[in-house]
């Protein structure tokens, strides 16, 4: 049975990484599968999804690839970054499980540095048929839940919630360090 799946985590959790092993044992079976990510993620150069330890992978735009989609099999739709798609995109690729039997699995992450759901995110949270936690860990060793936006090497809470070519990086808290804005012990 098709399926759509959200599995999330928090920053440094390997998603990507988890992706593109997804995407391998697919490729590797003979499977029909292709890589996506939305549009405005394209710190990495166009139409290439990266991992942190090294992997990559060519892909294609969500998007585009919603817009030109005329009912070709795939085997599994696989998004990355999913978090920063348009709740309607979320909709469309609903649709290509519900229509067309393609199972779509999403990674991303469930809510921005302000401790609020991504609109993509909340989207998917309503329609997913599976949701799944993607584990990490906080330097405490407790599950981190949480992205802390870093600045100078000070946690910042306010400021746009994406901003694409900023220069501030993320860690992931869990949820006491990051209210108390402890990121390191
Ligand atoms: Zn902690």
């Amino acid at each position: 049975m098709a399926k759509l799946i959200f599995r999330y985590g928090a920053m440094g959790s390997s998603k990507t990484a988890n992706a593109l092993m997804v995407r391998y044992n697919y490729y590797e079976r003979d499977k029909k599968v292709v890589l996506l990510k939305p549009r405005c993620e394209d710190r990495d150069g166009a139409k290439v999804i990266k991992s942190r330890i090294g992997l990559e992978e060519p892909c294609e735009f969500a998007e585009d690839f919603l817009e030109n989609y005329s009912g070709e099999h795939y085997d599994c739709i696989i998004v990355d970054e999913v978090q920063f798609l348009a709740p309607e995109i979320i909709d469309r690729l609903s649709d290509l499980v519900d229509t067309y039997g393609i199972t779509v699995i999403c990674y991303g992450l469930r809510t921005d540095f302000q401790s609020h759901l991504f609109p993509g995110a909340q989207r998917l949270m309503e329609l997913a048929d599976d949701i799944e936690q993607i584990r990490t860990i906080c330097w405490c060793g407790k599950r981190a839940h949480f992205n802390a936006r870093l600045l100078n090497g000070e946690m910042v809470t306010e400021g746009e919630q994406v901003q694409l070519g900023g220069n501030e990086s993320y860690i992931s808290l869990c949820r006491k360090h990051y209210k108390q804005r402890k990121i390191e012990g």
